[in-house]
């Protein structure tokens, strides 16, 4: 596996696109069948309410979006999801809750149960659920979780300015404490959030020197959702977006690369043209945690035009078993030390004094405190 300079990164970003996608598009042929790509459904299982102060998430409970909160969901209730997904080709669910980490207790005990449900449906089980401890991965692992997801969004520079309730040495500690129990690894970076050409590279030069790299690497445009500190970021041009999975899918050859949110604004041709990149998976489902998302009928009429085919489980990967000790929580609690920096970020604290958004109909959502969490 190459070595990567930052400046070679840069080099390769930095190429007159045509070249770049023809580059990336013989890197992907290499190790990859080009006309499979996986469908992946992503289920938000807690919604809203978050005490975490991400710019550009409407989940955060700070800020003063309109999008309809749940409690924890029923392990039946993901499994109808999971069902229907699998019905129509997916092969990967994954399970986001809207918490700053997991808690040994019995929310996470129903999380455990809806892992094993799904991996007993034989599709890959994915999570992402916050920031997690070494056991909590354990746990994970033993109900037959495949993949942890937890991004790093973007630089470590550009990371404050995004968010001050963690620190980006927080999210790389999670990544450990996945890849400790063994279970393969999922982040990515979400572009359009106003930050440089040299950010983006930089994540991926953080993602390059990872020791095994991630298997999954979801590359986000940014759906700027109103009320959030984000709402006024102009839509991601689709060449960068291109450019970007390209850039990826050479600096991280073996890494599976999810062409992720901002899908709704993409024509047909410029999705076409990331697949062509190197993008072999798609989330799909009306909805992407909150934002929307094309429909499963549009996805597979596109898959149609450009000949592709759904990828089936476990293409790189075995199947989890299930070790029942997942049941077992720890008797004694790991000692968790996640930082909170709380330096100021002036986008952020104008968004949290802003009005709510008032609609006719519009009940105002409940939120969680920050100390409730
Ligand atoms: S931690 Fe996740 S759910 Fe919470 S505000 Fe950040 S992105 Fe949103």
């Amino acid at each position: 596996m190459k070595n990567w300079t930052k400046q070679e990164i840069a080099d390769v970003y930095n190429q007159p696109l045509l070249e770049l996608l023809y580059q990336a598009a013989t890197v992907h042929r290499k190790y990859n069948d080009p006309r499979e790509v996986q469908i992946s459904k992503l289920v938000s299982i807690k919604t809203d309410g978050c005490p975490e102060d991400c710019g550009y998430c409407p989940q955060a409970a700070r800020y003063h979006t309109d999008i309809n909160g749940n409690s924890l969901m029923s392990v039946e209730e993901v499994k109808g999801h999971a069902q229907e997904a699998k019905d129509m080709g997916s092969s990967r669910v994954c399970m986001g809750a809207a918490w700053r980490n997991v808690k040994d207790d019995s929310d996470f005990d129903q999380v455990l149960e809806m892992v094993k449900s799904v991996n007993q449906m034989d599709m890959e089980v994915c999570c992402t659920l916050g920031m997690l401890t070494e056991s909590q991965a354990k746990r994970l692992a033993d109900a037959g979780l495949y993949a942890y997801n937890h991004n790093l969004d973007t630089s470590e520079e550009y990371y404050k300015e995004v968010i001050s309730t963690r620190g980006y040495e927080d999210r790389l500690q999670t990544i450990e404490n996945a890849r400790k129990a063994k279970l393969t690894v999922c982040s990515g970076g979400i572009i359009g959030m106003g930050e440089k050409d040299e950010d983006r590279i930089s994540m991926l030069y953080t993602y390059s020197l990872m020791k095994p790299q991630p298997e999954s690497v979801p590359i986000n445009a940014l759906v700027a959702v109103e009320g959030t500190p984000m709402e006024d970021q102009k839509p991601v041009p689709i060449w960068d977006m291109i450019r970007m999975i390209a850039t990826t899918r050479i600096v991280l050859e073996h890494s599976a690369v999810r062409l992720s949110a901002g899908r709704t604004e993409m024509s047909e041709e410029g999705q076409a043209l990331c697949f062509m990149a190197g993008a072999n998976s798609i989330f799909a489902g009306e909805k992407l945690l909150t934002t929307p998302n094309p429909e499963f009928n549009n996805d597979l009429a596109l898959f149609e035009k450009l000949g592709l085919v759904p990828m089936k489980a476990y293409k790189k990967g075995d199947k989890p078993k299930i070790n029942e000790d997942y049941k077992k929580a720890p008797e004694k609690k790991e000692k968790i030390k996640w930082s909170r920096p709380a330096h100021i970020i002036d986008r952020n604290e104008k968004a949290k004094k802003k009005p709510k958004v008032s609609r006719i109909g519009f009940e105002p959502r409940k939120v969680s405190s920050v100390k409730e969490l």
